[in-house]
């Protein structure tokens, strides 16, 4: 049954979830551990939830078969393309939820982390349509790299707040984030943007994006006579899309799940992303799962040319499902994700984000046969990655063909 691979009620997936978190963050965790599960499965919710999936989200997003990629790596390729969603990716599915799960709960500030800035626009953009106040922290070195989202982030009517700490990205950033949540408990809440952090979160944001495999059952029989493709292929940062895509499909063993990780310049460089697989066991931002870490237990920096994919830890679902064997992790390097970005571009005429281009780098790895169907999620759109496509040209103009 599904409910084998998701949490129980303590928020265990398998050894991997809980809430590892501080004393003094007890409080607000609690309180919403108590009240998300009744208000996001009330009637209510459902109603409101999908009326703005629908009307301001965008949603269902389509599933799209791609002709002549599906040529190319013979096999029937499908793209569930969560790009064409307002904002450009999958990450509206989580804030639109936990927005009105914040305002079920009488709260009147949104608080949230961002690396590459996309959760922060996301959030920022759900605030504004809620009027609520914005608070997005984020690394002083990616407000310097993602000037353009900040801006967006801004003209929103956010706050964005550098964090100052450690080498001031994504993992800084969230510090700062819990670290306002203490000061905040009554009017605060906080919009994690993975399926990463304590429970609730890991389950609350699996659930929130699971409207992406929900659509998929529907969209397989209507394209295919049946609900279930041959494989499911997501990219994995933190996991949301992933999650997302694979959920309702969880208990269906002839479905193959595969999330593919960023390994930067590969796995065994040390700039890399890849948790499962280069990690152990670990504790981080409150969730016991995988991690990048030294022998004595210090996470290590994670590098992707993708901000991302770029996370030392990965969400407890994910490790757990690679510890029991049903989903497989794959990685895609740099290079590899660049040429995927390109050929699906001029192929499909979709251009792609970075992150979304590592999932579809993996197609040739698979082995697949003629009469296999392939859905592969396009977690989203690449106009935020512009300036590294046009630096990868050259590269791609030598190396396109040869590639498999
Ligand atoms: C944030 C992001 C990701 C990575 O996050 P997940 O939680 O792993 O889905 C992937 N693709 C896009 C387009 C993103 O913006």
């Amino acid at each position: 049954m599904k409910d084998t691979f998701l949490s129980n009620g303590k928020g265990y997936y398998g050894d991997f979830g809980g809430a590892f978190i501080p004393e003094m963050l007890r409080e607000n965790v609690e309180s919403l551990r108590k009240v998300y599960f009744n208000i996001i499965e009330s009637d209510a919710f459902k109603k409101e939830f999908h009326d703005l999936l629908v009307n301001y989200a965008g949603r269902p997003s389509p599933l799209f078969l791609a002709k002549r990629l599906s040529e190319k790596y013979g096999a029937k390729i499908y793209l569930k393309r969560e790009d064409l969603n307002h904002t450009g990716s999958h990450k509206i599915n989580n804030t639109l939820g936990q927005i009105l799960l914040a305002r079920h709960m009488g709260k009147r500030r949104i608080i949230a982390e961002t690396g590459a800035g996309q959760h922060g626009v996301a959030t920022a953009t759900v605030c504004a349509l809620m009027n609520m106040e914005c608070v997005v922290y984020m690394g002083e070195t990616d407000i310097e790299r993602q000037e353009p989202n900040v801006r967006r982030m801004e003209m929103l009517g956010a706050k964005v707040v550098p964090a100052l700490s450690g080498n001031k990205t994504l993992k800084d950033a969230t510090n700062e984030a819990l670290r306002d949540w203490i000061c905040n408990p009554e009017d605060t809440f906080y919009i994690i943007g993975s399926v990463v952090g304590p429970h609730p979160y890991p389950d609350l944001v699996a659930r929130l994006q699971s409207v992406i495999s929900e659509e998929l059952l529907w969209q397989m029989k209507k394209a295919e006579g049946t609900e279930d493709p041959d494989y499911i292929v997501a990219c994995v940062g933190g996991g949301s899309n992933a999650a997302g895509s694979f959920y309702h499909y969880l208990d269906r063993k002839n479905v193959k799940l595969i999330g593919v990780e960023a390994s930067g310049k590969g796995v065994d460089t040390g700039l890399t992303a890849a948790t499962i697989a280069v990690g152990e066991p670990g504790i981080i931002h409150g969730s016991m799962t995988m991690l990048m870490q030294t022998d004595d237990g210090q996470i290590t920096e994670p590098y992707s040319i993708s901000a991302g994919l770029d996370y030392p830890g990965i969400g407890p679902l994910h490790a757990w499902l690679a510890g029991s064997g049903r989903a497989q992790y794959m990685n895609a390097t740099d290079q590899e994700a660049l040429h995927a970005a390109y050929e699906l571009t001029r192929l499909e005429g979709i251009i792609p984000a970075l992150e979304s281009a590592h999932a579809l780098a993996v197609l040739g790895k698979l082995e697949l046969k003629k009469e296999d169907v392939v859905v592969v999620n396009v977690s989203g759109r690449g106009d935020k990655d512009m300036q590294a496509y046009i630096n990868a040209r050259s590269l791609f103009n030598v190396n396109l063909e040869g590639r498999r």
